[in-house]
């Protein structure tokens, strides 16, 4: 007997069952219930709500308890993706969701839709441009946000729409124009017409441009984000949650607010005395919204910017003020997800996911971060893509990046891929831990390669091959049984490949044969080594110009695949000279 017990399974994240691994430890699936695909619950948890949009359906509607579906006044043309699905129908978005996530079938994506776990946005204008529709949910693989967009000191359109390609490159689920520089009507466009991905945007940015937040009025509100609708905006970013009220908690924090969006809407509530109009223009902005079926993404104008203001009073006000929000546009058929933090220490994200997954009714949780530690400046994009892990683990189902200039400046474009790889990585971690049927597949597909030190295939399945080449590349350009980081006589995949009981290296579609020179470096993998700066610009340069002729040595020479204890006649022999 062993000494130890596992704790109960969830289900197995490789849909092929590779491997000893026993499979994930999270909840076995819920998939048409509350939980979907969760993390155990810590002491002290709240429980999920038990009620969801079906809970909250326009008063003139009923549903039928024998179909499960709902009926509609007469007359009634449903537009948005939730009333479609309330109704019972599948939209061709449902199925082209089903069809990229692989495990959920088109009545199974219809359902959470229509119980408001689940997004798809797409406004039907940027349907029209190409959008390639895709779904935000907790049933779904984790979603990945990219920021973009000009300030008004740095950047422009061009440069925006080359941050669009670059963010889609390294596989950005949306991106979010946050553009407050420049002409943000042209930026916005040229973004839409380009972008296969969801866009979002934050219209309060582009309703004080030219004028003072304190001159915002109502005519102003109601025409910027119409105006963005048309457009083909996807989602929008409205910080109604702030209230006049939960100002007050405001005093204790170190860094008050940290939410644009909040900041200005904050002042403009204190200027006027009174309450913040995106709250009381709420049944009309859920019109706009409904009419170009564009998503809600409801602010949170109250997020922590520092771990000291984490999970305080000032968050938690709104996070309820959010659920009521939730409830109302539901009521007008509007689809919905809810923003969260921010800056969070590790030991209370759970928390506050779950909590959000209770006072919003299993809306999609979108999160920012969160950051877990605050003295990283210049590696936001790590302590933040730890606490994205853990936040995806525990429910959140989008994770917006954090690039390395997040508090510092403008992200470029390789801060964009920085930040899209620490979030895909985030993304991907919690997939794997939560058991998403086929989640892991690539990982052992990746194992088996690994494991009969087969480097093409290795390259091939990982997420960015350029750079693993060059890496290996760097050090050793001979595709042999070691590489460089230990060498031959201690490389143990090498050596378990000997050990006939057990045996590295078992799975025939990945054999290795031989010893051979790598290809030549190609322009991007040349460019990430003289980037790094380790090699000569010579030794690069060989790199990137030698050819797949020779084994790698020089005659006379031992190559640099040989065994170091080999001795040079045996490696001569080897080398056929
Ligand atoms: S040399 Fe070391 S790092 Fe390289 S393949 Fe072998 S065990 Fe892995």
């Amino acid at each position: 007997m062993p000494a130890y017990v596992l704790p109960p399974l969830g289900s197995n994240p490789s849909s092929h069952a590779q491997g000893t691994n026993p499979g994930s430890f999270a909840k076995a699936p819920d998939l048409g219930g509350p939980q979907s695909f969760s993390s155990p619950d810590s002491v002290g948890m709240p429980a999920p709500s038990d009620k969801t949009a079906w809970d909250f359906l326009p008063t003139d509607w009923r549903r039928d308890s024998t179909t499960g579906f709902a009926s509609a006044p007469p007359g009634f043309e449903p537009v948005t993706q939730l009333e479609h699905a309330r109704l019972g129908r599948i939209t061709p978005e449902m199925r082209r969701v089903a069809e990229r996530e692989g495990h959920l079938s088109p009545e199974q994506v219809r359902s959470e839709v229509a119980a408001g776990r689940l997004v798809i946005p797409a406004n039907k204008a940027h349907l029209a441009h190409g959008l390639d529709p895709m779904g935000i949910g907790r049933a779904l693989l984790t979603k990945v946000n990219a920021n973009m967009g000009a300030s008004p000191i740095s950047s422009g359109t061009d440069e925006e729409v080359e941050k669009l390609h670059w963010a889609e490159r390294w596989r950005a689920d949306t991106v979010m124009d946050l553009s407050t520089g420049g002409d943000l009507d042209m930026t916005r466009e040229a973004i839409i017409a380009n972008a296969s991905v969801p866009v979002g945007t934050v219209p309060i940015y582009s309703m004080i441009i030219g004028r003072r937040i304190e001159d915002l009025d109502d005519h102003m509100i109601l025409g910027g984000i119409e105006h963005q609708a048309k457009q083909g905006v996807d989602y929008m970013t409205v910080h109604a949650g702030v209230l006049f009220e939960h100002l007050p908690f405001v005093r204790r924090r170190l860094i008050g607010i940290v939410s644009r969006g909040g900041s200005l809407l904050a002042k403009w509530m204190i200027h006027h005395g009174k309450q913040n109009p995106m709250y009381t223009l709420w049944d009309d902005i859920c019109q706009i919204m409904r009419r170009f079926d564009v998503t809600f993404s409801i602010g949170d104008g109250l997020r922590p910017g520092g771990l000291a203001d984490a999970t305080d009073a000032a968050q938690l006000a709104e996070l309820e003020t959010l659920g009521e929000l939730t409830e109302r546009a539901w009521r007008h058929g509007v689809q919905v997800m809810v923003e969260g933090p921010g800056h969070v220490p590790f030991d209370q994200i759970e928390y506050n996911m779950k909590l959000q997954r209770r006072l919003c009714h299993g809306a999609p949780f979108y999160v920012l971060g969160p950051l877990v530690t605050d003295i990283f400046p210049g590696y936001d994009h790590i302590t933040s893509a730890i606490g994205a892990t853990a936040a995806a683990y525990h429910g959140a189902a989008m994770l917006c990046y954090v690039t390395p200039k997040e508090h510092l400046g403008l992200p470029k474009k390789d801060d964009v891929k920085q930040g899209c790889i620490a979030y895909k990585i985030a993304a991907h971690a919690a997939d794997v831990a939560l058991g998403i049927p086929g989640a892991r597949d690539r990982d052992d597909e990746l194992t088996k390669a690994r494991a009969a030190l087969n480097w093409e295939k290795h390259f091939e399945l990982s997420f960015d091959p350029d750079t693993a080449r060059a890496y290996h590349d760097e050090d050793l350009d001979v595709d042999t049984d070691f590489c460089a980081m230990c060498g031959h006589d201690w490389c143990s995949v090498r050596i378990s490949k000997e050990i006939t009981q057990f045996l590295s290296g078992k799975d025939a579609g990945y054999a290795w044969d031989a010893p051979k020179l790598s290809a030549a470096l190609t322009p991007a993998q040349r460019a990430i080594l003289e980037q790094r700066g380790v090699l000569a610009p010579a030794d690069i340069h060989r790199l990137a110009t030698k050819t797949r002729e020779r084994v790698g040595a020089t005659p006379g020479h031992k190559a640099d695949c040989h065994s170091d204890v080999a001795g040079d006649d045996e490696a001569r022999r080897l080398q056929g000279e």
